[in-house]
């Protein structure tokens, strides 16, 4: 029966722990996959998220409503958007819990099938996080890439341009803060740029909305281009958002996808079917992850913690950003390491080539994908050091 069936290899970045998880060396760094790590390397479950299941610990398990956690879809909707958002206030936001980040974009690729059909091309950008083009081809889109990033940069020229060439009603996958994997995010001048053409000429916009709060360590601040084309430029948008890195809730899959529709009526019809995808193919979200969130946001002293940790998370990653330039600098280690303090958000693409890359991996077990794009957080002040030596003397070889 499973002739056809032919032999799929696995994702690079899973696989890169897994190799990097069985190396027995005493010394070993990995900065591969984009998981936040505290000062020794561990984990961080965030004080917030101990407050708030301790919070839950009584809860039962029944199922949930499909469409998710009542309390859970209320609040996460208020965080991105603003509580006293009009898209909120005139109830035009069609929600449902998600299956973490990656959840919600195949739930929104698959309502936008629904809503516009097979022939919209969904553009994504160059380079862009590995997932996406298989999550909207998986639902039966043809996707695209758009130049996104140059060395220095978000490529805007190339970006506008492919804004204007895209045929009327495309669907434009944008990264809403720390884009993944270059680290340039659009000023808040050029996301007004970007949204007036995305109005003008009738695009599609998703914000795929993963590392909000730990880009800046202000969430408000980092939802400034979901909320200036929802709210400002009153567009009808998609967001797919993920918990996994805001709250440290990797494994518990807990995200939401919003529409924002033009009218009420719309934001039912489109939440009605949201229920109806969900139901078919997996008749009701987890519980565990949504109670957390919710108990989060819900307490105002927890929420405060949380905002806390948010910038804890975001300073230490800003503080290895300094740190890492200084050690290449003080070293003379060729190169444009400027970029390290000029990214956002969990990565930095090095500009190592495949070869350097393998170099760091089998002679000093320094662990990074491919494209030598790091995972800022795991570094620490106990081996950025090391990180540095072993890549001057790579790049010198
Ligand atoms: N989008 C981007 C750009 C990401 O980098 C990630 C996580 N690596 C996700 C979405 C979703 O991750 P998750 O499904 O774990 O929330």
């Amino acid at each position: 029966f499973f002739d056809t069936v032919t032999y799929t290899p696995p994702d690079a970045i899973f696989e890169l722990t897994k190799t990097y998880n069985a190396d027995l060396a005493a010394r070993k760094v990995n900065l591969g996959q984009g998981t936040y790590k505290d000062e020794n390397g561990n984990p961080w479950i965030l004080p917030a998220v101990r407050a708030a299941k301790e919070k839950i610990k009584e809860s039962n398990h029944e199922y949930l409503p499909i469409l998710g956690l009542p309390s859970f879809r209320v609040l996460a909707t208020e965080l991105v958007f603003g509580k006293d958002s009009a898209v909120i206030q005139e109830k035009r936001v069609a929600s449902c819990q998600a299956l973490s980040g990656t959840g919600a974009l195949h739930v929104a690729g698959t309502m936008l099938m629904r809503a516009f059909g097979r022939d919209r091309t969904v553009y994504i950008t160059n380079p862009s996080w590995s997932n996406h083009r298989q999550v909207f081809e998986s639902v039966g889109f043809g996707v695209k890439e758009f130049n996104y990033s140059l060395s220095g940069g978000v490529d805007m020229q190339s970006f506008l341009q492919s804004l204007n060439e895209a045929a009327p009603k495309s669907i434009f996958v944008f990264h809403a803060s720390a884009h993944n994997p270059s680290g340039w995010d659009p000023s808040p001048e050029q996301w007004k740029q970007i949204g007036s053409i995305v109005k003008e000429r009738q695009l599609f916009p998703i914000f795929d909305a993963a590392y909000l709060g730990l880009t800046s360590g202000d969430y408000d601040r980092d939802a400034f281009a979901i909320r200036y084309f929802a709210e400002e430029i009153g567009l009808e948008i998609a967001v797919c958002l993920s918990f996994a890195k805001s709250m440290g809730l990797y494994g518990e899959r807990i995200g939401l996808c919003a529409f924002v529709s033009r009218t009420r009526t719309l934001a039912t019809a489109v939440e009605s079917t949201l229920a109806q995808l969900i139901r078919f193919e997996i008749s009701n979200p987890p519980a565990f992850g949504a109670r957390i969130v919710a108990a989060v946001l819900e307490d105002v002293d927890i929420d405060a913690e949380w905002r806390r940790n948010l910038a804890t998370m975001s300073s230490r990653i800003a503080e290895m950003r300094l740190q890492l330039y200084q050690e290449l600098t003080e070293l003379g280690t060729p190169g444009d390491w400027k970029r390290l303090m000029e990214q956002k958000g969990m990565f930095c693409i090095l500009g190592l080539t495949p070869d350097q890359v393998q170099h760091l991996q089998n002679e000093y077990h320094i662990y990074m994908a491919e494209s030598s794009r790091i995972s800022i957080p795991g570094l620490n002040r106990s081996n950025v050091r090391y990180v540095a030596e072993c890549i001057h003397q790579t790049v010198k070889r």
